[in-house]
This record gives C-alpha cells, sequence and structure tokens, in this order.
C-alpha cells in the first residue's frame, strides 16, 4: 500500500546513490561527474542536468503532487518563467485575478513581449472562463485561494472546461500546499510551487517547482528546465528537502493557530473585515483606517513586518506597497487590495503570544 502523505514528507525519496546507510541525503556539492568510460554514465553528467540532492528533493515533491516528475527551480518565479516558455506569439492565457503580484509582472511585462496575452477573470466562476476561451487560449491558470483575497477556484470544475476545449491546466499550489490540495488529482496537467513559502517553510532559501502529471509535458518541461538552467542548487535543495520532512505537522500547527487567529480578529473593533479560507496560515484582514495598519506593522515584535509567507515565523505584509506594488492601482483596487488591508502569514509560534502581540499593535 502507497503510503499516506505524512509519511511521503519524511521518506519521499531515499538517496538511491546511498552506500552508507546515511538516513539523509547528503549535499552532492558538485558541478559535474566523472565518466566511467567511452559513451558510459553514472546516470549524472553535469548539475545543470541533474543532481543526486536535487533529484531526491524532485522525487519527493513529485510524489506529495502525485505527479510522473516535478522540477526544482532557483525560485517559484524561474519555475513560472520555464512555464510561459511553453507558449508562443498569438497565444492566450487565462488567468486567475489577484494572482501573485510577481507573476502578474511576468505574464505582462515580459511574457507579453513574446506576443502572449493573458486575459484575467476570477476563475471561481467558471461560466466566466468557459465564455473567456477563444481559438487562441492554450491554457488557464488558476491559483486558488489568491493572494490576498482568498477568492477560491474548484479545480476540478475548471479542468473540465480544460479538458473540453484542450487547454492547459496549472494550478499555483503554494498556499494549499499538498497537504490541503493535490490539483493534479482534482485534473490539472502541472501544478507550480513557490518552495520559498510552506514546503521550504523556514524563510532560509528560495526555491521553485513545476509539477507535470504526465510523461509528455514532462517532457517538454523538462528540456525548458536544462536549456534556460534557473536550477536548484545542491545546498538549497538539501535545505528545502529538509524542510519538507515538517511539513504535514507544520501545517497542522498553522493551520489550527491561524484558526484560532482569524476567530479573534474578527471579535476586534478596529479589524472591519477577515478573509480566511479555513485552511493554512494565510489571513488577510481589514482595518478602519490607514493608520491602524501602518501602526501595526510599525508596533507588531513577535509578528515580523516582512515579505514572504509559509515559514515557521509569522510574518505580516502591507500588500498595496510590497507584492501587489507593481499591480495597476486600478485593477488594485477592483479587487480590494487597499490601504487598509493587511495580510498575515501564520508562523508555529504559540497562537496566544501571536494574539498578544496582534492586540498591542491594534491598540
Ligand atoms: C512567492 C510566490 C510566488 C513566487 O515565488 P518566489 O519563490 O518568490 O519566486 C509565486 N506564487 C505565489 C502564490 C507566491 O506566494
Amino acid at each position: 500500500m502507497a503510503n499516506k502523505i505524512d509519511t511521503l514528507c519524511v521518506h519521499g525519496a531515499a538517496d538511491k546513490n546511498n552506500a552508507t546507510g546515511a538516513v539523509t541525503v547528503p549535499v552532492y556539492q558538485a558541478a559535474t561527474f566523472a565518466h566511467p568510460g567511452a559513451g558510459q554514465s553514472t546516470g549524472y553528467d553535469y548539475s545543470r542536468m541533474q543532481n543526486p540532492t536535487r533529484e531526491a528533493l524532485e522525487k519527493t515533491v513529485a510524489a506529495l503532487e502525485n505527479g510522473c516528475d516535478a522540477m526544482a527551480f532557483s525560485s517559484g518565479m524561474a519555475a513560472m518563467t520555464v512555464l510561459t516558455e511553453l507558449f508562443g506569439p498569438g497565444d492566450n492565457i487565462i488567468a486567475s485575478g489577484n494572482l501573485y503580484g510577481g507573476s502578474v509582472r511576468l505574464l505582462d511585462n515580459v511574457t507579453a513581449k513574446h506576443g502572449v496575452t493573458t486575459t484575467y477573470l476570477h476563475t471561481g466562476d467558471a461560466a466566466a472562463v468557459r465564455k473567456a476561451v477563444t481559438a487562441k487560449t492554450k491554457a488557464v491558470f488558476v491559483e486558488t485561494p489568491t493572494n490576498p483575497m482568498m477568492h477560491i477556484t474548484d479545480v476540478a470544475e475548471i479542468s473540465k472546461i480544460c479538458k473540453e476545449r484542450d487547454l492547459l491546466l496549472v494550478v499555483d499550489n503554494t498556499f494549499l500546499t499538498p497537504i490541503y490540495q493535490r490539483p493534479l488529482e482534482l485534473g490539472a496537467d502541472a501544478v507550480l510551487h513557490s518552495g520559498t513559502k510552506y514546503l521550504g517553510g523556514h524563510n532560509d532559501t528560495l526555491a521553485g517547482f513545476l509539477v507535470a502529471k504526465d510523461p509528455a509535458l514532462a517532457e517538454k518541461l523538462r528540456f525548458l528546465y536544462k536549456t534556460i538552467g534557473a536550477c536548484l542548487s545542491p545546498w538549497d535543495s538539501f535545505l528545502t528537502l529538509r524542510g519538507i520532512k515538517t511539513l504535514a505537522v507544520r501545517m497542522e500547527r498553522i493551520t489550527a493557530n491561524a484558526r484560532k487567529i482569524a476567530d479573534w480578529l474578527k471579535t476586534h473593533k478596529k479589524v472591519k473585515s477577515v478573509l480566511y479560507p479555513g485552511q493554512s496560515g494565510m489571513i488577510s484582514f481589514s482595518t478602519d483606517t490607514p493608520e491602524t495598519a501602518k501602526n501595526v506593522l510599525g508596533r507588531v515584535k513577535t509578528v515580523l513586518y516582512a515579505e514572504s509567507l509559509g515559514g515557521v515565523e509569522s510574518l505580516i505584509t502591507y500588500p498595496v506597497l510590497q507584492t501587489h506594488a507593481d499591480v495597476p492601482p486600478e485593477i488594485r483596487e477592483a479587487f480590494g487590495i487597499n490601504d487598509r488591508l493587511l495580510r498575515l502569514s501564520v508562523g508555529i509560534e504559540d497562537a496566544d503570544d501571536l494574539i498578544a502581540d496582534l492586540k498591542a499593535a491594534l491598540e
């Protein structure tokens, strides 16, 4: 019987080169690998193609997402860049509105240069997605829940449309992680991760992943991967692999903390609305005034005012000035990303300490 996901996190992929009994995968800090003879290979030739530490990490992430292959990148944006190279002049991508700001920046400023257009809409509205598909549409890119407005998309529902119209369905699964959502099992073709967030989990390394469901797509992505070269280093692969060992227990604690904090925020008189999807650790909330929001950022002590999310340390950000600063103001406003909105990434500290810190900051 296949192992459950908590076990996969710890034992996802053994080091197939292990002759010592080491219980963890070593850092193979090698750029190149010697060949036994003419035309022969140990299976490793050059670390841009594959490295044993990265391979163990990739096999682990592929197992967690139930894909046939996973590629580990130097960041989530590197993974996104390679993904967009599947498309060319005249192609159209339908994407969730209020995507991660960096993804919008890439699609609108870099991918667009190659003649690829992006149509943004609320992918939670399946009828709107169906209506937006044209002969040029090649893919639907879904982030669920979205960042920071927590819009939810039913991946299975969108996958039906994609299958009918022969579109690639890609899901950014950074927020929920495979612990709470496995998009490939819901009909998606590929999954993207910022491994910098929950997978790595310790705010100490950048990483990104693309996971493919079937070998044909994996082969196309592998070709782009080795050609473009934005691969994860052996050391960062080791750190991410180590982070993943505790993913299941971190997510359990983070969700418990986040539920408690979201419930408490709803009772605070200076908090006007709270967006929390019920799982994982991302909470967006609106304060009564922009001053309150700015005061919180300057006053928190245990919670750190810093960009990023998904680590053991709780972080708070100001989307209007940080993650979404490059999103055009009218689009930002339309999604409710204004100067009263704060985004909290709940960590694994004691929930009562976090509440006390937020309480003092909101005074
Ligand atoms: C952070 C993030 C990214 C980009 O990942 P990096 O590792 O920062 O390059 C993409 N999508 C989502 C949802 C993110 O939170």
